[in-house]
C-alpha cells in the first residue's frame, strides 16, 4: 500500500479554469512522486461570498438549513471541474461530494463539526489507481441533511480526511508561501516560518490568522497529522510545517502576531451579583450555538449588588445573541446592553513566552506608546490578546511585530536548504 498524501486547494487556487488546470498539474506532480493522492477543494474564487450575497438579497435572515443547501453547491462545481482537468491531462480521477464519501457531521447548520468519515469508498478508488477529488466545507448528518463546517472549513475537511485515512501528510496549498509571523498582506516585512507548533498555530488561527481554520489545527493535533502550508503558485517552495512542540527549537518569546476583526463586543450592564447569573446568560447563548471568545466580569458594586459582564462573539451571531438577552431580561435584571462592532482583537503568540516575565507588560507599553486604549485582555499560557479600536488594528500589529523582533530583516533566513518533500 502506498503512502497517502492529502492536498487541499483554497478558493484563489481554483479561481478560474486556467488555475484549475494548474492545480491538476500540482496533483499529478504529487502522484508521480509515488503517492496515492486525495484532493480537497474549496469553491472557486469568491463563490461563497457571492452565494451569501444572493441569499441576503432575498432575505436578511435566511434559514441556516437553506444557507447550507446554497453554500455547499460552490464546492460541487470545483470538484467536477478538477476531476475533468485531471482526466484531460491523462490522470484517472473521480470526484466525490460529502454525501458520497460519508463525511458525517453534527446537525448544526452553518458550523457543523465532523463526527465520522467513511473511508471504504475512497480506498477502493485509490486502489484502482484513481486520484480522489473531494468537496471541502460540506458534510452530511446521519439523516441526510446537508451541513457546512463554517467559513474557511475546507481546511478542516482536508485535515480530518488525512486523519481518517492515516495519511502521511496534509498539504494546504494557498495563495501565500506558508505561515508567516503575521499576515504578509498587511505587514510586507513579515517573515516566513519554517516550522510552527500545533499549539502556536492554534492560537494564531483563533486570533484571526485565516491561513488555517482553527478546527483544522485542532484536528491535526488530535491525529498527530503533519500539516504543511505551501503555495499553489510556487510548488518547489518548502512552505511551513506544523508539528508537535517537542520537535521545535524555541528561540524567540513571540512567534507571531494576529488580528481578528470578525468579532463584536456586548456589554451587559448592572446584572445582579448573584450565583447563577453568568451561568444563565452563557447557558442561553450556548443553547443557540453561539461561541464566546473573551469574557470580563467587572468588580461587583457592593452597595448596588450589581456588576457588568462583557463578552465577544462572532458578528454573524448578533441577532441570535440579542434574542437571548431579550428573553433573559427579567431573570438577569440588567439595565442596558451595549454593542460595539468597531473592535479588533490583537494577539501575540509564542510557546517561548512560558516562564518569561515581562511579555505582557511589553505589549501593553507598546500599545500605550501608540496611544491605543485596551478594552479587554485575555491570556493563555502562550498567547496574550488585547481588544482595541478597529481603526488602530494595523498600526498595533505592525508595531508589535517590530518590537518583538519579527521583521524579516531581524530574523535569520528560514527558507534554508530543506528537503523537497
Ligand atoms: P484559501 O482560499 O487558500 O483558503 P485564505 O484566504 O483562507 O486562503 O488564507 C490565506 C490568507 O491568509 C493569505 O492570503 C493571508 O492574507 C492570510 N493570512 C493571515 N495571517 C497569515 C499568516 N500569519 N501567515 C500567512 N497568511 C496569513
Ligand atoms: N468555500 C468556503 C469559504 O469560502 C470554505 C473554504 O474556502 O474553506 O468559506
Ligand atoms: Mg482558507
Amino acid at each position: 500500500m502506498k503512502d497517502i498524501i492529502v492536498q487541499k486547494f483554497g478558493g484563489t487556487s481554483v479561481a478560474d479554469t486556467d488555475k484549475i488546470k494548474n492545480v491538476a498539474r500540482a496533483v499529478i506532480r504529487e502522484k508521480n512522486l509515488g503517492h496515492d493522492v486525495v484532493v480537497v477543494v474549496s469553491a472557486m474564487g469568491h463563490t461563497t461570498d457571492i452565494l451569501t450575497k444572493l441569499a441576503k438579497d432575498i432575505t436578511p435572515n435566511p434559514s441556516a438549513r437553506e444557507m447550507d443547501m446554497l453554500l455547499s453547491t460552490g464546492e460541487g462545481v470545483s470538484i467536477a471541474l478538477l476531476a475533468m482537468a485531471l482526466q484531460a491531462q491523462g490522470c484517472d480521477a473521480v470526484s466525490m461530494n460529502a454525501m458520497q464519501v460519508g463525511i458525517i457531521t453534527e446537525k448544526v447548520h452553518t458550523k457543523a463539526r465532523i463526527l465520522d468519515i467513511k473511508t471504504d469508498k475512497i480506498r477502493k478508488y485509490l486502489d484502482e489507481g484513481k486520484v480522489v477529488v473531494i468537496a471541502g466545507f460540506q458534510g452530511i448528518t446521519d439523516d441526510y441533511e446537508i451541513t457546512t463546517l463554517g467559513r474557511g472549513g475546507s481546511d478542516t475537511s482536508a485535515v480530518a480526511l488525512a486523519g481518517a485515512l492515516e495519511a502521511e501528510r496534509c498539504d494546504i496549498y494557498t495563495d501565500v508561501e506558508g505561515v508567516y509571523t503575521t499576515d504578509p498582506r498587511i505587514v510586507p516585512c513579515a517573515s516566513k516560518l519554517k516550522e510552527i507548533s500545533y499549539d502556536e498555530m492554534m492560537e494564531l488561527a483563533s486570533g484571526g490568522a485565516n491561513v488555517l481554520h482553527p478546527r483544522a489545527v485542532e484536528t491535526a493535533m488530535t491525529h498527530n497529522t503533519p500539516v504543511r502550508v505551501r503555495s499553489t503558485f510556487k510548488l518547489e517552495d518548502y512552505g511551513t510545517l506544523i508539528l508537535g512542540v517537542d520537535k521545535m527549537e524555541l528561540h524567540r518569546p513571540v512567534t507571531g502576531v494576529a488580528s481578528d476583526m470578525s468579532q463584536l463586543r456586548i456589554v451587559v450592564c448592572d446584572v445582579k451579583d448573584n450565583p447563577g447569573v453568568a451561568a444563565s446568560l452563557f447557558d442561553g447563548l450556548a443553547a443557540e450555538n453561539i461561541s464566546i471568545d473573551m469574557i470580563i466580569q467587572s468588580y461587583a458594586r457592593k452597595e448596588l449588588h450589581t456588576n457588568d459582564i462583557a463578552f465577544t462573539i462572532d458578528k454573524s451571531d448578533i441577532d441570535k445573541a440579542m434574542g437571548v438577552l431579550e428573553k433573559l431580561k427579567s431573570e438577569l435584571c440588567y439595565s442596558n446592553v451595549f454593542v460595539d462592532d468597531k473592535i479588533a482583537k490583537i494577539s501575540i503568540v509564542g510557546a517561548g513566552m512560558v516562564g518569561r516575565p515581562g511579555i505582557a507588560a511589553k505589549m501593553f507599553r507598546t500599545l500605550a506608546n501608540l496611544g491605543i486604549n485596551i478594552k479587554m485582555i485575555a491570556t493563555s499560557e502562550i498567547k496574550i490578546s488585547c481588544l482595541v479600536d478597529k481603526d488602530n488594528a494595523n498600526k498595533a500589529v505592525e508595531t508589535l511585530h517590530t518590537v518583538f523582533g519579527l521583521d524579516s530583516n531581524e530574523i535569520a533566513d528560514v527558507k534554508g536548504d530543506l528537503p523537497n518533500v
